[in-house]
């Protein structure tokens, strides 16, 4: 199966991709954490642009996540989480592969604020927690790799406020897309509810 999932910052998609990639024993493929993942030369040039909650160019975007989705264990499917993040992205990945459903997670920016300034996340793994809705068991240490947790560069308000006015402008004009694939999920719900939603709206 191959499948997006697609919401704002802080609506828990991340979290709900590593539940289904588990459960349905596909990768998980977050385009921010192959970003964060880079090495090399390209490494200052992609920090400074997530860094103020910009978009990396789509084309250099797309390098990378081809990259990714030819190894094999994507063959059978995945859930990308991250992409596509504007018309032009969808439309490449269009050319690259079919996607069977696509997860809406719908939250109020609001909300979507609040959660993130509490968020943590895994620097050795991508783990991610959240002090008041999932902490982890020990503080500060990732419950799955032990790595050390902290909190994102761009999970800092301004960068926040930046990222949802893009998810706005430029990711959600692009569900209508999919308009016959679409699962809609309420993201204003416990982690466990909207897991068990996707799952029954997924059989
Ligand atoms: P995320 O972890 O999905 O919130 O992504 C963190 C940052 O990585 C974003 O704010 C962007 O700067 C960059 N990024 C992630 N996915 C994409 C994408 N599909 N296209 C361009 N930039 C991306």
């Amino acid at each position: 199966m191959k499948l997006l999932i697609i919401g704002p910052q802080g609506s828990g998609k991340g979290t709900q991709a590593q539940i289904i990639s588990k459960k349905l024993n596909i990768p998980h493929i977050s385009t921010g954490d192959l970003l964060r993942q880079t090495e090399g030369n390209l490494k200052k040039q992609v920090n400074e642009i997530i860094k103020k909650g910009e978009l990396i160019p789509d084309n250099l975007m797309l390098r990378i996540l081809k990259q990714r989705l030819n190894k094999d264990d994507a063959k059978k499917g995945f859930i990308l989480d991250g992409f596509p993040r504007n018309k032009k992205q969808s439309d490449l990945l269009k050319k690259v592969t079919e996607i069977n459903k696509v997860i809406e997670i719908i939250l109020s920016d609001e909300e979507a604020i609040k959660r993130i300034s509490s968020r943590l996340s895994c620097m050795l793994c991508g783990a991610v927690f959240n002090k008041i809705t999932n902490p982890p068991k020990k503080e500060g240490i990732c419950d799955n790799c032990k790595g050390g947790l902290y909190q994102r560069e761009d999970d800092k308000p301004e960068a926040v406020k930046k990222r949802l006015e893009v998810y706005h402008k430029e990711t959600q004009p692009i569900l209508k897309e999919y308009q016959n694939k679409i699962i809609k999920i309420n993201g204003e719900q416990s982690i466990e509810n909207i897991a068990k939603e996707i799952k029954e709206k997924l059989e």
